[in-house]
């Protein structure tokens, strides 16, 4: 449904060592877009099929497994149409809310977690990303200007001790590739003796920097306090920790399990379509890449969590070929936990400051997301609505199209944030209390992997929360002063 020219990238990616290689990008505009030029080219996948939005939909109400032009036609309502029909998109948004009510009943779940970002140094320059900054900005002999961080692991600790007073079950914790990064001592030895690690490897040694991050696992170490569920470690990362040697993920994410992670975050998924991925973040793992350490982190034992970032270059045939590969990798290892449709948020980023999109996904892209991701992936019990990227009114009307969870308390909120995402850093239980009633729902606070589950009893509260560690019901209070920035998710 979009349309693409080739362009030469007007912004400094090809001086990225990792964008080095990337001569063009393709320039597109949505819906809107009527009337490129000639030069316009299209992606290889596009959304057309040989099913009927009719077909597509008994089969979303009958309960049979649904195909990939299954999940094309419902996603745009139809192919034959030029435009979501909105008749048809209540259909399906009906349907999948009854699955959801089958499948899960009327509870609403969400974790009491603080998001603790250890360093927004990175390299890879995707351009979907606001988050980072650039890593030479954090070397020591470096006079740029920034406004990012890094935390030492004395300093994660100490954010994590202060937070589990506040009652936190959850630790999530992803951070930008920082090259100073390494899993451990024999990790820096190794990277070292590369004759350009700089360049060849994306490795500097941890003097060069202002701050030291420290290794991957006495980050882990530092944050894995009294029982804390410590989430951490996406594909991407785990790549990171590994990189320049032949480690498996197994092995990596064993190690990392022995340091204190519980599960890892399957973000850094984008679009599972490397001709999408080609474009929006040509630095990144492959697709391949990405299943791989996925397969990896459960092999070694670690529940995980799986991500869709949709709404910028891609087109629905690329988002049902995402939710296939999802499905297909919970068929073979099962330890998917939820599943989390992640709009993109455009406003500071350099695909949108750039004019490479003009938009993210609109409301309705929004809703079928979220329904079809109910219907497609019938192998992932839970649907994420995420506040921070819908906000408030957005993400309820979500809980009422396929999803039943609504994410986290989250302290601090990094990422979204530096995109231009204005809904926030934090949520109390009282607001989750009050926002799940109102739809008629049941707020439940859960662990991360689901496994505890807290009924929360409407008896005029205070409303805090019971399941970490140091959790007594306490009311969980906004942190004093949210300009000192806390955490993030991707
Ligand atoms: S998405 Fe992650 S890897 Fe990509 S630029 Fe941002 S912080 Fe770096």
């Amino acid at each position: 449904m979009f349309q693409f020219h080739v362009s030469i990238p007007p912004w400094g990616a090809a001086t990225d060592p990792f964008l080095l290689g990337t001569l063009f990008l393709l320039v597109m505009t949505r819906r809107s877009a009527a009337g490129l030029s000639a030069e316009d080219i299209e992606f290889e996948h596009v959304a057309e099929t040989d099913q009927s939005f009719e077909n597509a939909l008994a089969k979303a109400r009958d309960g049979t497994r649904l195909a990939i032009d299954d999940a094309v036609e419902l996603l745009t309502t139809g192919t034959d149409r030029e435009e979501i029909d909105l008749r048809r998109k209540e259909q399906v948004l009906e349907i999948a809310d009854r699955r959801r009510a089958e499948r899960v009943g009327e509870d609403v779940t969400f974790v009491a977690n603080l998001n603790n970002n250890v360093t927004t140094a990175c390299n890879v320059g995707c351009l979907f990303c606001n988050f980072k900054d650039s890593a030479h900005a954090f070397e020591a002999t470096s006079d740029l200007e920034h406004a990012g961080f890094t935390r030492t692991p004395t300093e994660s600790r100490r954010i994590v001790d202060e937070t589990l007073e506040r009652g936190i079950s959850e630790v999530c914790s992803v951070s930008g590739l920082h090259p100073a990064f390494a899993l451990d001592d024999e990790h820096h030895e190794i990277l070292a003796t590369y004759d350009d690690p700089a360049s060849t490897v994306n490795y500097k040694p941890p003097e060069q920097y202002s701050t030291d991050p420290g290794t991957y696992l006495e980050q882990m170490r530092a944050m894995s306090l009294e029982g804390v569920h410590l989430h951490s470690m996406t594909p991407e990362e785990a790549y990171h920790a590994r990189r320049g040697t032949d480690w498996s993920y197994e092995d990596v994410y064993r190690r990392l399990r022995k340091a204190g992670v519980d599960t890892a975050p399957g973000t850094a998924a984008e679009i599972l379509v490397d001709e999408v991925r080609d474009v929006i973040c040509p630095g990144k793992i492959t697709t391949a890449g990405w299943l791989e350490a996925m397969e990896g982190a459960m092999a070694a034992g670690l529940g995980t969590t799986a991500t869709i970032m949709y709404g910028h270059v891609e087109t629905e045939m690329h988002r049902a070929i995402h939710l296939k590969k999802v499905r297909d990798l919970q068929d073979r290892t099962g330890g998917i936990s939820e599943f989390v449709p992640l709009s993109f948020v455009h406003q500071n980023t350099p695909l949108y400051t750039h004019g490479v999109v003009d938009g993210g996904a609109s409301d309705a892209e929004d809703e079928l997301m979220v329904a079809v991701s109910r219907l497609f992936l019938d192998n992932i019990e839970n649907i994420q609505s995420s506040w921070v990227k819908y906000g408030n009114a957005k993400g309820l009307k979500l809980l009422n199209c396929g999803a039943n969870d609504f994410m986290g308390t989250i302290l601090s909120e990094e990422i979204t944030k530096r995109a231009g995402g204005s809904y926030g850093e934090f949520r109390s239980v009282a607001e989750y209390v009050e926002m799940i009633t109102a739809i008629g729902r049941r707020p439940v606070e859960r662990s991360t992997d689901y496994e505890t589950r807290r009924p929360i009893e409407i008896d005029g509260g205070p409303y805090g929360p019971t399941i970490g560690p140091r959790a007594d019901g306490t009311p969980l209070l906004a942190p004093v002063d949210q300009t000192e920035p806390l955490a993030a998710d991707d």
